[in-house]
């Protein structure tokens, strides 16, 4: 009895043994840099060396599908492997799958829950022994080992494959979420790529308009100033609208670039330098001013104001700006420009007697796109542009942007700090 007690302990003893340096070997193998396909084929041409069978072969469980699918096989054909696929109770595998217990069958050939696959080698196999592979409660494959010859699974051997896919489950699901894992970094890395071409592409097609667009339309603007100064009566007037027009399409283009840069960028890059905000509003205003013989343009300034901004940017802002206030007083009027140098900040402020907005949408202006339910009434064009660059503009900048409704019209305005060396100046201003 004593010496029965030993020699089933010796056998327990020895079959934990193979066990573990079976499981040693493979945690070793997944450990290394191995892809999944190739885990999964170290797996089986392990697990036939350790139970001296001939062929071992792993369908795993696809829940998108819901079918057993064979993944890897060292002994039948291997056109199977990601063909062969077996729904839950469908066949021996099947079936394994389903009841989560194992099966061992001494001649397939008689077993009537046998698949046949045509051309998947199958013959040359007489016994076999399938066992689920259950991870937390779930079956997420089966394991089958096949032999040549007529073989009687003891009840050892079963306890032995089934410990070994018992202690898979874990490493393929982990491989599995691995592997999933690289594929979808792939997905992501080839997305970036894309988009980083697409953004060089379109940072070409910047420049590339940038200089097609401007160039044109300042010879055409300098061809008709020419004209407009030998020229009187209607043929002046035609020349003038001609100018206001070009004036209209340079606007668009500057804001269609800044758009173009601001997506293919996300942020603008600024090129600052120190200058008089004043002297920079006052030049834009006279600009405009020439522009509408209808409008009345008067400019107030309190004091010099030194800010450090990208001058061609802020030029953009008093354009969008200034622009707007001919565009949206379609009647003309007087559109008042301040520059109100305060404490920290300077504010520049355009007010008009145009159309006016509407309180409730004024901050929906600045969006891209945006634009008020006035605006549409009156059916001027637009395209929601210039205001979200402005506002683009301005905050990249450290300032604010608003809109407000005055009597008779509407008041934009916006705010930049004052450079360093202006702020103490004013304080000492102010104290005096
Ligand atoms: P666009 O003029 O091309 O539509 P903007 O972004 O410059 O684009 O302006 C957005 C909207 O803000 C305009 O469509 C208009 O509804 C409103 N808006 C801008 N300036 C004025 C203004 N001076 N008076 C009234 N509404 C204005």
């Amino acid at each position: 009895m004593t010496d029965e007690v030993s020699a089933a302990n010796q056998a327990d003893l020895e079959r934990r043994l193979r066990e573990l340096s079976f499981l040693e070997r493979i945690v070793r193998v997944s450990a290394s840099t191995l892809t999944h396909a190739a885990l999964l084929r170290t797996i089986i041409d392990e697990t036939i060396a350790a139970t001296g069978t001939q062929v071992c072969s792993l369908y795993l469980w696809e829940e998108s599908e819901k079918v057993f699918t064979l993944t890897a096989t060292n002994g039948l054909a291997q056109w199977g492997v990601g063909q062969v696929k077996l729904g839950l109770g469908e066949g021996v595998t099947g079936w394994v799958g389903a009841q989560q217990k194992p099966l061992s069958i001494r001649d397939v050939r008689s077993e009537p829950r046998f698949t046949w696959v045509p051309n998947l080698d199958q013959e040359q196999f007489v016994s076999m022994l399938s066992v689920p592979i259950i991870s937390r409660d779930r079956v997420v494959g089966v394991m089958n080992v096949q032999t040549t010859e007529d073989h009687d699974f003891s009840d050892e051997e079963i306890a032995f494959v089934s410990a070994i896919a018992g202690q898979l489950a874990g490493i393929i699901e982990l491989s599995q979420l691995h592997e999933r894992a690289a594929r979808q970094l792939e997905l992501e890395r080839k997305a970036v790529a894309s988009l980083t071409a697409l953004n060089a592409g379109k940072s070409d097609l910047l420049s590339m308009l940038s200089h097609d667009f401007r160039g044109p339309l300042s010879i055409a603007k300098s061809y008709v100033h020419g004209l407009m100064s030998r020229l009187t009566g209607d043929e002046r007037e035609a020349c003038e609208e001609i100018d206001s027009e070009l004036e209209i399409l340079e606007k668009m283009v500057d804001n269609l670039m800044l758009s173009l840069q601001l997506e293919a960028q996300h942020a603008l890059v600024l090129d600052l330098e120190e200058l008089d905000l004043a002297e920079l509003v006052r030049a834009q205003a006279r600009r405009v001013e020439r522009i509408s013989a209808v409008h009345h343009v008067t400019i107030e300034v309190n004091a010099a104001c030194e800010v450090r901004v990208d001058r061609s940017k802020i030029q953009a802002v008093l354009v969008n700006l200034l622009g707007n206030a001919i565009k949206y007083s379609p009647k003309g009027g007087a559109i008042r420009v301040r520059v109100d140098r305060q404490a920290e900040v300077v504010e520049v402020s355009v007010t008009d007697q145009g159309i006016g907005i509407d309180e409730r949408e004024a901050a929906s202006l600045f969006a891209r796109y945006g634009r008020g339910d006035k605006a549409l009434e009156h059916g001027i064009r637009g395209h929601g542009l210039g205001l979200f660059i402005c506002k683009q503009i301005v905050e990249a900048h450290d300032g604010h942007i608003y809109a407000r409704k005055v009597h008779g019209g509407s008041c934009f305005a916006f705010t930049l700090p004052l450079a360093e060396t202006e702020k103490g100046r004013h304080q000492l201003t102010s104290e005096r």
